[in-house]
């Protein structure tokens, strides 16, 4: 069986210190300002006397069905076997169709490539090399957990058995592998 590689950000653990969104520029050699991953601060909201926040994740969804691989010219956007999808730079002519067919804004105009990029779970750099993606290893919370969920011993198999989660909505069956679990509070009282 293929391994099938997701992300889990569990909100509830989450303190929306951006130690991730950090990292990820970092070891991406990106521009400033400019992430593949960012959380998204709802709030705040006053409930029973104390503020309460949310805590998103903005990120490439990692879709088992790409809108933007169907939508670029130049087939710079590829999905391995493991359903990982990734930008090639050196196929990507700037066009930016990818960007107005991805209904999450889960890709955009990476200055230092001079192309379009994704968050591709750190594929082609960490994880190649037997690492974890950059924003989980530096995640002080142990909000965000990766790895194949096919793998029955795996910690995302097992979390994802367990645990309810939810994928980012994007009215059509983009089957997303960015896993969430929604933070109580906001479930509880409704918040979005
Ligand atoms: S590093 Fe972890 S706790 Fe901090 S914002 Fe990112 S996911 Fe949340
Ligand atoms: S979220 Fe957007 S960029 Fe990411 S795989 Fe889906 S369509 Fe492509
Ligand atoms: S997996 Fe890698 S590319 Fe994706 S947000 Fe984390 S650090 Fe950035």
């Amino acid at each position: 069986m293929n391994e099938k590689y997701v992300l889990i950000h569990d909100e509830n653990r989450c303190i929306g210190c951006h130690a991730c969104t950090a990292a990820c520029n970092t070891s991406n050699d990106l521009a400033d300002h400019q992430n593949r991953a960012t959380i998204d601060v709802k709030g705040p909201y006053l409930i029973d006397g104390e503020l309460h926040y949310r805590y998103l994740r903005v990120s490439c969804e990692q879709c088992d069905r790409p809108a933007c691989i169907k939508a670029c010219p130049y087939g710079a956007i590829s999905q391995t076997v493991d359903g990982v999808v990734s930008f090639n730079h050196d196929r990507c002519k700037g066009c930016l169709m990818c960007v107005a067919a991805c209904p999450t804004g889960g890709c955009f105009y990476n200055k230092h490539a001079k192309s379009t990029d994704n968050c591709d779970f750190c594929m082609k750099s960490r994880v190649a090399e037997g690492l974890q993606p950059a924003c989980v290893t530096v995640c002080p919370a142990d909000a965000l957990i990766f790895g194949n969920a096919n793998d029955p011993n795996s910690e995302v198999h097992k979390c994802l058995s367990t645990v309810l989660t939810y994928n980012r909505p994007v009215g059509y069956n983009n089957k997303p592998k960015l896993y969430r679990v929604a933070s109580q509070v906001a479930s509880e009282r409704r918040l979005v």
